[in-house]
């Protein structure tokens, strides 16, 4: 059986703990909640952290460097060159692969290749994790008028290569025709048969 001494000290600890136990729940409820709401709510994300790639397509020239770079072939780039200009069919970066070591940015030499502060990867479908980077297929607007402008420069100039040439023959028909007249008249001492009989 229980003692009176025993009982008070139960009851003594029971009122204790809960005491305890209330003051650390009042010390919480007293400050603001620190749960991030992810996805609606992100907590910062430092400047260097190494996520989702991002690329500045305007600025890529289609050099592969970055695909070279990869030590596991993550990056693939697919673009039609009209002379200076790209037509841009793809550039996909599989993060099936991917291990976000950064090596595909370093040897960039336009600088346009990143990595973000992006990390979510969730998906049902692993065939959706080889990211398409483009932000635009084909030609870029401008690229297409700097294209068109090059392309009336080269008509331009093969039109003049023309007129110059045409113009070179002309005068060299007239310099033809000038010597066989010059060769035809008595003055000449050409082969007329009358002049010296
Ligand atoms: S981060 Fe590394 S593994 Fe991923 S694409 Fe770039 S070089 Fe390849
Ligand atoms: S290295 Fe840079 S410029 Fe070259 S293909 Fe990659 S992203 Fe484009």
């Amino acid at each position: 059986m229980v003692s009176a001494k025993q009982y008070i000290g139960n009851v003594w600890n029971a009122l204790h703990s809960t005491l305890v136990g209330m003051r650390i729940t009042g010390k919480y409820f007293l400050q603001k909640p620190i749960t991030v709401q992810y996805p609606d709510q992100r907590l910062p994300i430092p400047d260097r952290y190494r996520g989702i790639h991002y690329l500045e397509q305007e600025k890529c020239i289609n050099c592969l460097a970055c695909a070279r770079a990869c030590p596991i072939d993550c990056i693939e780039m697919d673009a039609i060159r009209h002379g200076k200009e790209l037509e841009w069919v793809s550039f996909t970066l599989d993060y099936q692969k991917c291990m976000f070591c950064e090596l595909c940015v370093y040897p960039c030499p336009k600088d346009c290749i990143h990595m973000g502060t992006e990390f979510a990867l969730v998906t049902e479908d692993r065939s959706e994790l080889n990211h398409d980077l483009l932000s635009f297929k084909g030609m870029a607007p401008d690229a297409r008028v700097r294209m068109k402008e090059a392309e009336v420069k080269k008509a331009a100039k093969a039109a003049a290569k023309e007129a110059a040439a045409a113009q070179k023959a002309e005068e060299a028909t007239a310099e033809e025709g000038g010597a066989e007249q010059d060769d035809a008249s008595p003055e000449s001492g050409g082969d007329t048969g009358g002049g010296e009989a």
